[in-house]
């Protein structure tokens, strides 16, 4: 099975995007696959819609696609969160709305035995997060693939499943079993937190999963947000990758 590349929470930063799919494309991959959030935090959310629509074979909606265009509730937003998301809706056009109307919650490819979602696939529009073996276990039962690919957390993992009660973490990349079943969080293009400044991506084929890391222009992304007047907690926080 050729390989095929899974990214998410882009949140609007169209240099960490660029260099992604620059890198995906250096490795003459050309399945691209997005699971949520393109918008929110950043700077450029017009511009990385029109990139992921163009370039994604399955694309899904993250909370903050969903906040702007009002079709979730945004009570647990902090207020940082809610300044990008009611600039962000500012910023978009009447189609780019449109576009992100259009996004389903989940989508699955029987081709890659895989489903694509934002947050958790037992209960996609709560919004959880899969922090725990425990909450992991619980989801593990919520979907029939082999795979399936989250983001929200911005903190890349591999979690395998190897039999009843059996789970392990794997930060950096696996041989896939044939017994196994695996929720990998691909991280996030464009506002990682795990301490790594990079934006992250995960390549997947019928052997391996491997999650990647792409350094890009931090700076200009933060120019560009500083010129847009987004809030300094988010523009400093991608200097830390946290
Ligand atoms: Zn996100």
């Amino acid at each position: 099975m050729t390989r095929y590349a899974v990214i998410s929470d882009v949140h609007a930063n169209l240099h960490a995007l660029n260099a992604v799919v620059r890198d995906i494309e250096g490795r003459g991959i050309e399945e691209i696959y997005f699971s949520g959030d393109i918008v929110g935090y950043g700077p450029k959310p017009n511009e990385c819609i029109d990139i992921i629509t163009r370039r994604c074979k399955i694309l899904i909606a993250g909370n903050h696609d969903w906040a702007v265009v009002d079709y979730t509730d945004t009570e647990y937003f902090n207020e940082i969160a809610m300044l990008a998301i009611e600039w962000t809706r500012e910023k978009l056009t009447d189609k780019h709305m449109d576009d992100i109307r259009a996004f389903k919650l989940f989508k699955s490819d029987p081709a890659r035995d895989a489903m694509f979602v934002h947050a958790t696939p037992k209960d996609p529009d709560n919004w959880d997060y899969i922090f725990s073996l425990t909450n992991a276990a619980a989801n593990f039962q919520s979907f029939k693939q082999k795979f399936c690919f989250v983001g929200h957390s911005h903190t890349p993992v591999i979690i395998e499943h190897s039999g009843p009660g059996e789970m392990s973490t794997i930060w950096d990349k696996t041989e896939i079993r044939e017994t196994s079943r695996y929720i990998v969080n691909v991280g996030s293009v464009g506002q990682p937190r795990d301490g790594d400044t990079r934006a992250s991506y995960v390549l997947a084929d019928d052997t391996n999963i491997e999650i990647i890391r792409v350094p890009y222009d931090i700076q200009k992304t933060q120019e560009e947000m500083a010129e847009a007047g987004l809030p300094a907690r988010l523009i400093e926080r991608l200097s830390f990758g946290h």
